[in-house]
């Protein structure tokens, strides 16, 4: 049978990797780009593999044995990971998010954790938890700061049913255990919200981690990637979830803890901790998004929806010098106009054979 060819060439294929010829040339000190954000977070994606397969994110009947996933060779490695994460910490980074597919398949992925940890930045990673029971200690000794743990309900059948691969939900509760157990607390706890599938879990997730010192969060069901069927009427609003939590535990809105903090904070009025929603359809930030993301291949992206990237890698396997990357990093943040939440409806409407990436390999 033939392989399955990745979803992500033929986005990539739509545009020119380095459009760049209009955008400003890099003048030095902090950069913004064409709306005036400043490049704050680096998502680096460590790789497009998975042990689950979330119906939001991985669906079986695309993401299955046939599936040409990234070989080994094409993977950025930990020195070249580490090369552009340090350019861009000189470009004004301030946090790194490890993430993938799933960041902890990634062999030896603590030695990438400990070269990282030495940068001035907070450090974080985020995990559906099924392998933090055994990597929890190593992560937090070798320099992460705190995780962020994936999990859709409270109820194993509602949970096998997103995560499609029969994975119990006492297994992801006991990662997370073992991490709080490992100090890398605060420990956030997202919960993507399909209308029909698991918004019945809301209030049992909400009962649950009150009083956990964990924060729960609720992120609307994205139209990410092209394989998820994603469709506006399995969206719940934020607004919704935090009517129905709020009916049962008083809620109070708090401010955010920084500027473009992506969740909207909500606290329970009795001091049982505080919940965040993402609300990425119903009320888009991309005036504040301060987010730049590595692919596990090594392409820039300028947005989670974009259709092309920025070919690092071959750059980096070329013997370019830091300066030359600086440059190209700078001009590729200062030509950024990207604002695909805020304009959804219209770009949802991609040419015919046109694909979106995958957040599994672009990473969430
Ligand atoms: N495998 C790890 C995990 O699940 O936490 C890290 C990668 S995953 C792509 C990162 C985050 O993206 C997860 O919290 C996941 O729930 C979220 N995500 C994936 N697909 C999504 C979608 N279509 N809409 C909203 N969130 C999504
Ligand atoms: Fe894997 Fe995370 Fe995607 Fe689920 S959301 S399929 S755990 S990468
Ligand atoms: Fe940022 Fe793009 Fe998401 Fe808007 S759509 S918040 S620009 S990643």
């Amino acid at each position: 049978m033939d392989t399955k060819a990745r979803i992500i060439p033929i986005a990539n294929a739509l545009k020119p990797v380095t459009p760049l010829d209009d955008a400003p040339a890099p003048q030095g000190g902090s950069l913004a780009d064409r709306r005036g954000r400043r490049v704050r977070d680096l998502r680096i994606s460590v790789t497009d593999r998975c042990n689950f397969r979330c119906v939001y994110c991985m669906p079986k009947a695309v993401f299955d044995h046939d599936y040409a996933f990234l070989p080994r060779t094409d993977l950025l490695s930990f020195e070249e990971i580490v090369r552009v994460a340090r350019i861009f910490v000189d470009q004004g980074v301030e946090k790194i998010r490890i993430t993938g597919g799933e960041p902890l398949l990634r062999k030896h992925i603590e030695n990438l954790i400990e070269q990282l940890a030495k940068l001035p930045v907070e450090l974080t990673l985020t995990t559906n938890g099924s392998l933090l029971v055994k990597k929890a200690r190593a992560l937090k000794d070798a320099g992460l700061h705190r995780v962020t743990v994936s999990l859709d309900g409270l109820d194993d059948a509602v949970f096998k049913r997103m995560n499609d691969v029969d994975y119990p939900v006492s297994d992801v509760l006991d990662g997370i255990e073992a991490a709080a157990a490992a100090g890398l607390a605060p420990i956030k706890v997202n919960c993507v919200v399909k209308r029909g599938s698991n918004d019945d879990q809301i209030l049992p997730m909400a009962r649950h981690f009150r009083h956990s010192g964990h924060i729960l969060r609720f992120i609307e069901f994205m139209d990410v990637g092209s394989s998820n069927g994603w469709r506006m009427d399995e969206v719940l609003p934020s607004a919704e979830v935090v009517a129905r939590i709020g009916a049962e535990f008083p809620l109070q809105a708090i401010d955010a803890n920084y500027p473009g903090e992506v969740a909207g904070r909500w606290r329970y009025a009795d001091g049982g901790g505080e919940i965040g929603v993402i609300s990425s359809v119903t009320q888009a930030f991309c005036a504040s998004c301060t987010r730049i993301r590595l692919s596990t291949e090594g392409q820039l992206y300028t947005c989670l929806f974009a259709q092309g990237g920025h070919d690092l890698r071959s750059l980096l396997r070329q013997g370019t010098t830091d300066q030359a990357l600086e440059s190209l990093i700078a001009r590729v943040w200062r030509g950024r106009d990207d604002r695909y939440s805020e304009i959804r409806s219209a770009a949802t409407e991609l040419p015919t054979g046109a694909a979106k990436i995958e957040m599994s390999y672009i990473g969430g």
